[in-house]
């Protein structure tokens, strides 16, 4: 897997090559129930193993497996990081491992380069685990941990190479339709759909393996859910994208909310502004209407009140960062990605030069999206 938001309830643990490294809670279930599976199983394999014995390899074999994801993980965000996209962070979570991937390739090729460059870790450990094996020639425990690892890498080259969003057989399906057709969210409803089909058949399939094998049929059972949920979402979000398609921020920039000169002084700013209203934050326009940053309502509690009127909001104010602003001609669809991307529920809207027009919410966006093509007053 390579996208999804997996941040919200995650322990931040520190960092792989720059890029920040999560641990959701649900981990730490997946990995108590992965070294159960594995002890059990050594335990019977090796009935000289005494006492814990069993049991740490079985946690040592988990963590490796952990290990194997991460790299596949790793082998994404190389991959998109070579494209100069930035990877915002790894997670694992109950159902494996997640990079966050800032956004999506510009072409085909290069989101088929990314979605491929996890399976190909996996492969690569894989051929590893067994020239290792077939060099040294271990037995016992070693033995046992190298064809568990070896399988484990396998397994999770093919299971991700199930061509249905959001596996990383979806994507690359994806970007084939997309270099085929020329059209992205094309790629994107083909492997939807495909993904919702391959998440059902899991679903039954571990159900009807429940029944032989316990647990791990529903185990199966519950990934496949994930995994048709997750398609299902895709496809609604190929969907949103098609009926903006055509459409430009200049539709749906409104202009609700009063903006603060920037030579205004931080009384002028309470009394005329922050006390007014109940908005948090303040964009701030110079003498031609031009953006020049940020204020926020909060920064009146940093200074004195008596203070306020010699200082200005000029001096206190925060820039705002070129990536989170559009244009009026921008494609509404990019818009929606922008505010995706960095999480944001409304982007400042400029003209060619620089000056204010308003802004573009993330509410409005999704009535366009429901097809409700009504028009904002401005
Ligand atoms: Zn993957």
């Amino acid at each position: 897997m390579n996208e999804a938001t997996q941040e919200k309830g995650a322990l931040r643990v520190g960092s792989l090559f720059g890029i920040p490294f999560f641990i959701d809670a649900s981990w730490f279930f997946i990995l108590a129930l992965v070294t159960f599976s594995y002890g059990s199983g050594l335990a019977g394999q090796f009935p000289e193993w005494q006492g814990v014995v069993p049991w740490l390899v079985g946690l040592i074999a988990a963590l490796l497996l952990f290990t194997s994801v991460l790299l596949h993980e790793l082998g994404h965000s190389f991959a998109a990081m070579a494209q100069g996209i930035p990877v915002r962070s790894i997670s694992l979570f109950l159902f494996g491992g997640v990079a966050r991937i800032e956004r999506e390739s510009t072409s085909p090729w290069g989101s088929l380069g990314v979605a491929l460059a996890g399976p190909l870790v996996s492969v690569a450990l894989f051929g590893l685990f067994t020239g290792m094996q077939w060099l040294f020639e271990p037995t016992g425990g070693t033995a046992a941990i190298l064809t568990l690892l070896a399988s484990i890498n396998l397994a999770l080259a093919v299971f991700n190479m199930l061509p249905g969003l959001p596996l990383d057989g979806g994507n690359a399906l994806k970007a084939i339709v997309w270099a085929i057709t020329g059209n992205q969210y094309k790629g994107i409803r083909v492997a939807a759909f495909t993904g919702q089909g391959v998440g059902l058949l899991m679903m039954a399939a571990g159900l009807f393996s429940a029944v032989t094998s316990g647990f791990s049929g529903l185990w199966f059972a519950l990934i496949g859910w994930f995994v048709f949920s997750n398609a299902r979402s895709y496809s609604q979000y190929a969907q949103i994208q098609d009926k903006l398609s055509g459409l430009t921020a200049a539709e749906a920039t409104v202009r609700t909310e009063p903006t603060v000169p920037v030579h205004a002084s931080l009384r002028t700013f309470a009394d005329f502004y922050a006390l007014s209203t109940e908005q948090p934050v303040f964009l701030v326009t110079d003498y031609e209407g031009r953006l020049v940053g940020r204020i926020s309502r909060s920064r009146l509690t940093q200074f004195e009140p008596e203070k306020w009127s010699s200082i200005n909001v000029s001096e206190v104010m925060e820039p705002v960062d070129a990536a989170e602003t559009a244009t009026l001609t921008q494609p509404l669809s990019e818009v929606l990605n922008r505010l995706n991307e960095k999480s944001l529920p409304r982007i400042p809207v400029l003209y060619p030069d620089g000056r204010l027009v308003g802004q573009v919410r993330m509410k409005d966006i999704q009535r366009f999206a429901q097809g409700d093509r009504w028009n904002p007053a401005h």
